[in-house]
C-alpha cells in the first residue's frame, strides 16, 4: 500500500494539529468526539441502541468474554463471533474490512473487526507519535517484531519515505537475525525481553529509536537496551484492543486520550494504581466501550514536563493477574503488587540475573532465581518475600525455591510474577 492521502492526513493531524493547551481543551475535544461516536456508531448497534444517550457509567463494563458473548451486536456488519473466527482462520475478510485474531493468554482466541479507514487512521497516528523529530523528512525503516500475526500490520508496508516490515516472533527470534541486520531498522518495536536479548547478543543494528511493546519494561532491561543503542528505550502501549499510549520526547508514557477515553478503575489509590476502562471513540466497525484492560497502570502524580495534558503514566506495573493475592488475617484477601515482589527479590538476591515468582494457590508460591546465586542470597530472597507477604496483612504462605526455567518461546509474553488462580473479580 502506498503512503495514501488518508494516512498522511491522519499523520499530519495527530502530529501538528491536535495539541491541546490544557486538560480542559482535551476534555472538550473528547466530549465532542463522544457525541459523534454515540450518534454515528452506538445508535446503530443493537447492544447500545437504547442507551446511546445514557451516561457512560451506565454502560456495561466489557472484557474479552463480554465481547465474545455479544460480538454480533457490537459490530456494524452483524457478524457472529463464530463466523468472524472462521473467516479470520481462513484468512478471508469482508470487502473493505480486516478481521484480526488475538490469542488470549488463557488460550481463548479473540477476534476484532476494523475497516480500511480505521487501519489508515491507526497507521497515521502511530507514525505521527512514533517518529523522532524530523518525521518523514528522513527515510525510515521500521521493524515491528511481535507474535501478533495480525494482518492489521500490513497497512504501512511500503509508504514512500517509510518502509515497514513485520517480523513474526511466533516463528522464533534467531531466524530473523540475518534479515533484521540486513534491513538496518531506524525504528525498532519489540517486546522488552526481545530487545534486551538482541542488545546482549550484540546484533548488528543501530536503531535511532527502540520501542518496547506488549510487556512490562523492566528497569534493568531498559538499561541494557539504552546502553546498546544510545537513547533511553521508548514504550508503546498497544494491543489488539487498540493503540493506547506511547512515550513523548522526554520518555514519559502518555495515554492516547486524543483517540480514546480512559476511565480509571482504582486498584490502590495511594500507589496511583488503576486498571483502565477504554472507550475508543475513533472506532466505528466494532464498538469498544468501557473495555477493561487486564493491566495495572501507575498514574504519574505530576504532569509531564513536556506540557502534554494527556495522562502521564509512571509505569505499567503488570497485569491484574500478576497481582499476588493472599487470605488476610482479618478475613477476605489482601494484595501484593508485582513491583513490590520484584524489588524484594532483586534486593535480597543481587546476584540473580532474572527471577520468576509463581503463586500456585492462595497459600503456596514458588521462587526461581537465574544465575550463580549464592545459597545465602537465595534463602534471603525467600525470607524477604515471606516478610513482604506478612507485611500486607496476609497469613504466612509456603514458599518453595525451584530451578530457573528460561523461557524458550519468544512468542510468549514474559511475565516474571504470575498468579495462577483466578479471583472473583477476574471473571468477565
Ligand atoms: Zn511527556
Amino acid at each position: 500500500m502506498d503512503f495514501s492521502p488518508a494516512i498522511l492526513r491522519h499523520f499530519l493531524a495527530a502530529r501538528f494539529l491536535r495539541s491541546f493547551k490544557d486538560r480542559q481543551a482535551l476534555e472538550n475535544w473528547q466530549n465532542r468526539r463522544m457525541q459523534i461516536f454515540r450518534k454515528s456508531v452506538l445508535a446503530k448497534l443493537p447492544l447500545y441502541r437504547n442507551m446511546a444517550d445514557a451516561p457512560l457509567d451506565e454502560f456495561p463494563i466489557a472484557g474479552k468474554q463480554f465481547v465474545q458473548d455479544h460480538f454480533k451486536d457490537l459490530n456494524v456488519l452483524g457478524l457472529s463471533f463464530d463466523d468472524a473466527l472462521r473467516q479470520a482462520r481462513q484468512g478471508v475478510s469482508p470487502k473493505g474490512y480486516t478481521i484480526g485474531m488475538s490469542s488470549g493468554t488463557s488460550g481463548n482466541r479473540g477476534v476484532f473487526l476494523v475497516d480500511d479507514a480505521e487501519r489508515k487512521h491507526w497507521a497515521g497516528v502511530m507514525l505521527a507519535k512514533a517518529l523522532p523529530p524530523g518525521g518523514l523528512l528522513k527515510c525510515h525503516r521500521a521493524a515491528l517484531m511481535l507474535a501478533a500475526n495480525s494482518n492489521l500490520y500490513r497497512a504501512t508496508q511500503h509508504s514512500g519515505r517509510l518502509t515497514f516490515r513485520f517480523f513474526d516472533l511466533s516463528q522464533g527470534l534467531d531466524r530473523h537475525r540475518e534479515a533484521l541486520e540486513a534491513y538496518h531498522p531506524t525504528l525498532l518495536i519489540a517486546p522488552a525481553h526481545v530487545l534486551a536479548l538482541m542488545a546482549r547478543q550484540n546484533w548488528a543494528i543501530q536503531p535511532e529509536r527502540a520501542f518496547s511493546a506488549a510487556e512490562v519494561l523492566d528497569k534493568r532491561e531498559a538499561n541494557i537496551i539504552g546502553r546498546s543503542w544510545g537513547e533511553p528505550v521508548h514504550q508503546i502501549y498497544q494491543c489488539t484492543e487498540g493503540f493506547l499510549g506511547i512515550t513523548c520526547r522526554l520518555g514519559t508514557l502518555h495515554l492516547n486520550e486524543d483517540c480514546i477515553l480512559v476511565e480509571k478503575q482504582w486498584l490502590d489509590k495511594e500507589r496511583h494504581a488503576f486498571t483502565p476502562l477504554i472507550t475508543d471513540f475513533s472506532r466505528r466497525s466494532q464498538a469498544m466501550v468501557r473495555y477493561r484492560m487486564n493491566d495495572i497502570l501507575i498514574a504519574s502524580p505530576t504532569p509531564c514536563a513536556c506540557g502534554s495534558p494527556l495522562q502521564a503514566i509512571a509505569r505499567i506495573e503488570g497485569r491484574r493477574d500478576d497481582i499476588l493475592a493472599f487470605p488476610s488475617d482479618q478475613g477476605g484477601m489482601v494484595l501484593l503488587f508485582p513491583d513490590d515482589v520484584r524489588a524484594t527479590v532483586l534486593d535480597a538476591a543481587p546476584a540473580a540475573s532474572d527471577f520468576h515468582v509463581r503463586q500456585h494457590s492462595p497459600e503456596r508460591l514458588s521462587l526461581s532465581l537465574e544465575g550463580a546465586v549464592p545459597e545465602e542470597q537465595a534463602k534471603n530472597a525467600a525470607a524477604k518475600l515471606a516478610e513482604a507477604i506478612r507485611r500486607v496483612g496476609a497469613k504466612p504462605a509456603h514458599i518453595q525455591t525451584m530451578p530457573f526455567m528460561p523461557i524458550e518461546h519468544h512468542a510468549t509474553k514474559l511475565r516474571r510474577v504470575v498468579r495462577e488462580f483466578s479471583l472473583m473479580e477476574d471473571a468477565q
